[in-house]
C-alpha cells in the first residue's frame, strides 16, 4: 500500500493507472476508521482494480468551536485498517497542501444544503460548502470511476450526488447502507467522544427512527415523528431535528404518497452531536396496508 501526500503524486499516480485501464475507486474518509469506513472499502476493493482511500480531516467543513482539534485521529491505525482492507493508494494530504495560501475557491450546492443540518440556527450552515469543495478536490485530483459513501450522512451523500451530476463529474457516485453497533447505534468516529451512560443513552436514537418506521403508515407520518420524538424524549434525548423528507430533493415528505421517505434526525448526546436516518421504502408501506 503506497501512501501519498501530495496532489502531484496522486496525479502521477492516476496517469500510470490510465496506462494499466484500471477501473479507480476511490473512498474519502476522514480517518479513525470503523466498520462503516471498511464497508465501503470492501465494496469499493470487489468493483474496482485500484482502490485509493482519501485520508483527510477536513478543516473546512468544522464550525469555529466545533470538534477539528479534538477529532480523533490515529494514523497509524488507520492505515493498518486500510491495508487489510485491501486499500493500495493512501491520499493523506495536509491541510497546507490542500488549503494553500491563497485559496479562495468554494463549491457550493444550493437547496439541498440549506436544511436539515445545513439550516439555521445552531446546526451547520457551512459544513456542506466545506463538504462539497474537499470531494470536488478530490474527484478532480483522483479521478476515479467510481466514489464510496455512506447512507449514514444522507444528506451529504444527496448532496454530493446532485454537484457530481451538476459539474459533470464522471466518477459514478456509489451509495452504500449504514453499518450499525449491535444496539443500532450507527457507527460513528465522533462515538468515540462518548461516556458509558452517553453510549447506552445514543443507541435510542436507533429505537426512536424504527419506532417512527414502525408507525407510519398506520397512523400517519405526523404521529410517526412524534413517536420517534417521544422515544428520544424518553432517553433524555433533545432532538435538532427529528424530520421526514424524500430522499432525492430533501423537500418535506407527505403522507402515504408511496414515495420512499429518508427519516432524518440529529440529535446531542451529552454534548456529542449525532446524526442517523432510516429509510422507508414503498414496499415496505404497501405491506403494513
Ligand atoms: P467520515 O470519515 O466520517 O467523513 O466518513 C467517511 C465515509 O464513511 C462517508 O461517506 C460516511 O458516510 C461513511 N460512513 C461513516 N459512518 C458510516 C457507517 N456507520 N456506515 C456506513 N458508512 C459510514
Amino acid at each position: 500500500m503506497k501512501v501519498l501526500r501530495l496532489p502531484r503524486e496522486i496525479h502521477e499516480a492516476r496517469d500510470s493507472l490510465r496506462k494499466t485501464s484500471d477501473v479507480v475507486g476511490l473512498v474519502p474518509t476522514m480517518g479513525y476508521l470503523h466498520e462503516g469506513h471498511v464497508s465501503l472499502l470492501e465494496a469499493a476493493r470487489q468493483r474496482c482494480d485500484t482502490v485509493v482511500m482519501s485520508l483527510f480531516v477536513n478543516p473546512a467543513q468544522f464550525r469555529p468551536g466545533e470538534d477539528l482539534d479534538g477529532y480523533p485521529r490515529d494514523e497509524k491505525r488507520d492505515f493498518a485498517i486500510a491495508e487489510e482492507a485491501g486499500v493500495d493508494i493512501v491520499y493523506a494530504p495536509s491541510a497546507e497542501e490542500v488549503y494553500p495560501a491563497g485559496f479562495a475557491t468554494t463549491v457550493e450546492v444550493k437547496g439541498l444544503t440549506e436544511v436539515l443540518c445545513g439550516s439555521r440556527d445552531g446546526r451547520r450552515p457551512e459544513h456542506f460548502a466545506g463538504v462539497t469543495t474537499i470531494v470536488a478536490k478530490l474527484l478532480n485530483a483522483v479521478d476515479p470511476d467510481f466514489a464510496f459513501f455512506g447512507q449514514k450522512d444522507a444528506q451529504q451523500a444527496t448532496v454530493i450526488g446532485r454537484m457530481a451530476e451538476d459539474l459533470d463529474f464522471r466518477t459514478r457516485i456509489v451509495i452504500l447502507p449504514t453499518v450499525r453497533e449491535r444496539d443500532g447505534l450507527a457507527m460513528s468516529s465522533r462515538n468515540a467522544y462518548l461516556s458509558a451512560p452517553a453510549r447506552e443513552k445514543a443507541s435510542a436514537i436507533w429505537s426512536a427512527l424504527l419506532e417512527t418506521e414502525n408507525a407510519y403508515p398506520e397512523r400517519g407520518l405526523d404521529e410517526a415523528l412524534r413517536a420517534g420524538v417521544r422515544r428520544l424524549e424518553a432517553a433524555g434525548i433533545e432532538p435538532e431535528y427529528f424530520e421526514a423528507r424524500y430522499p432525492g430533493t430533501l423537500d418535506p415528505a407527505e403522507d402515504e404518497t408511496g414515495e420512499a421517505i429518508l427519516v432524518a434526525v440529529a440529535a446531542k448526546v451529552d454534548g456529542t452531536r449525532l446524526i442517523d436516518n432510516i429509510l422507508i421504502e414503498p414496499d415496505k408501506q404497501v405491506r403494513r396496508k
